[in-house]
């Protein structure tokens, strides 16, 4: 299976827009050594030519231009999307739906609660239906593992993650299973399992031992510390409220991954604030004391 990073950063990217943070001002004045980010989105496949994008972020054009095997011209208008699995319905992983209207209709892959929030809230599903046909939703059901034709070989299983639902979503403030899903990715020829969750907010015993079973760790990297945005003094929500458990302290995502020492680790969804994003920070040298990676963009996994 190839695993392809398209974007790793969160919601804004990095450097973001309007963001003058430590690490923002400091990329942009040079002083920082980092790399930029585009928002969070992978790409999978089992032969390398055709692909199932997991989400589709409002960089996606540019995300498309960087890889090339993405975009194979066999015809005239081409792409190698094959389908796109969505992990939930935040902007940063679903906007980018609109810039692919060119190359509608798409597979697009989803549970019902995101579903829901793409037909109401956030009408992307309606709204495409104008172009040629637009998004043909496929049902994630939550206790169910599913294949996709465009990538045979892979097995794809879902995990609920609990999470809140976007400030548009009809269920705001009343959490569902499927609001957030990971999942489990494996190639049926090679064995190889990844397990990918971009938002994850909470381990438990099962989890952890789903996790123990996967080659390969692609996980929540969003936030070093969980009062890191008023650190920053850029918000006042916790990473915790936003269903992305920190990096740092008891119980933190790096304690977590203490206790699975066979598994390549690789952290992605950074935010913009995140000190790890700075490669001569001490937090980053951390990292490479527990042999856990930083995904940047363009980086590829085969498993
Ligand atoms: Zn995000
Ligand atoms: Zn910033």
């Amino acid at each position: 299976m190839f695993v392809q990073i398209l974007g790793s950063a969160a919601g804004g990217g990095f450097p973001q827009w309007n963001c003058n943070c430590a690490n923002c001002a400091g990329f942009r004045d040079g002083s920082l050594r980092a790399q930029a980010r585009t928002q969070s989105s992978i790409a999978l496949s089992d032969d390398g030519v055709n692909w199932v994008l997991c989400n589709a972020s409002p960089d996606i054009r540019a995300q498309l231009q960087a890889f090339a095997p993405m975009q194979p011209g066999r015809a005239l208008r081409d792409t190698g999307i094959g389908a796109i699995i969505l992990m939930d319905s935040q902007i940063d992983h679903t906007t980018g739906l609109l810039s692919l209207r060119e190359g509608c209709p798409h597979q697009v892959w989803c549970t019902d609660m995101v579903h829901e929030d793409l037909s109401t809230g956030f009408p992307l599903f309606n709204m495409l239906t104008h172009w040629n046909g637009g998004l043909s939703w496929n049902r994630i059901e939550l206790d169910q593992s599913f294949t996709i034709a465009a990538c045979p070989n892979l097995r794809f299983t879902p995990l609920p993650l609990r999470s809140a639902a976007p400030p548009y979503s009809p269920h705001r403030f009343d959490p569902h299973p499927g609001d957030n899903i990971g999942l489990i990715v494996e190639d049926l020829r090679t064995g190889g399992k990844l397990f990918y969750a971009p938002g994850l907010g909470k381990v438990d015993e099962s989890l952890l031992e789903i996790m123990a079973g996967s080659d390969c760790l692609l996980v929540d990297g969003t936030m070093w510390d969980d009062d890191e945005m008023q650190r920053r003094g850029v918000g006042t929500r916790t990473g915790r409220e936003m269903g992305h458990l920190a990096q740092n302290g008891p119980g933190g995502m790096l304690e977590v991954l203490e206790h699975l020492p066979k598994q390549r680790k690789v952290l992605i969804h950074i935010n913009n604030t995140n000190p790890i994003l700075d490669e001569d920070s001490s937090e980053r040298a951390e990292l490479v004391r527990r042999n856990v990676e930083v995904a940047y963009d363009g980086m590829s996994i085969e498993l």
